[in-house]
């Protein structure tokens, strides 16, 4: 099974779409049934998708602003491209500490994967409010669409 991350910008949360098929490019949210878009990027294996669905936890129950996820996922992209060792290590720790996750995410898939899962995650919660003050993309359907209350 692969597991594609997607998005839904009523509940500010991703989730994964698991399909052996090319998954639908508005997927339904499975906490609110609205629909969702998917991710642009990878897609994770079975083991993989656990760490992720973890760290997306983790990363909305931080609390962070978007602005400040913007920046953890601008750091982590300037890091990655050619690290050493050492700095996936620091960086990893680091993560994990912020975000109070166990280490014993790092067996599987790996630390590079879990840094490059947080980037897409970070990436992806900061995005809604810099849409705001343009144009937004709306969902197809208009239920909520006015809603002020922040989910
Ligand atoms: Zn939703």
């Amino acid at each position: 099974m692969r597991h594609y991350p997607a998005y839904c910008s009523d509940c500010k949360r991703l989730w994964l779409v698991a399909t052996q098929d090319a998954p639908s490019a508005s997927p339904t949210c499975p906490r609110c049934t609205e629909r969702g878009r998917l991710v642009p990027g990878a897609y994770y294996s079975d083991p993989a998708s656990v760490v992720f669905s973890k760290l997306e936890a983790a990363i909305v129950a931080s609390g962070m602003s978007p602005s400040a996820l913007g920046r953890l996922s601008g750091e982590l992209e300037r890091l990655l491209p050619s690290p050493t060792e050492q700095e996936i290590d620091g960086a990893f720790r680091d993560m994990m500490q912020r975000l109070d996750v166990g280490t014993e995410l790092e067996a599987s898939p790996g630390k590079r994967v879990a840094l490059r899962m947080i980037v897409t995650i970070a990436n992806t919660l900061s995005q809604p409010v810099v849409r705001e003050s343009g144009v937004m993309r709306l969902p197809q359907t208009i239920r909520g669409l006015f809603d002020p209350s922040a989910k």
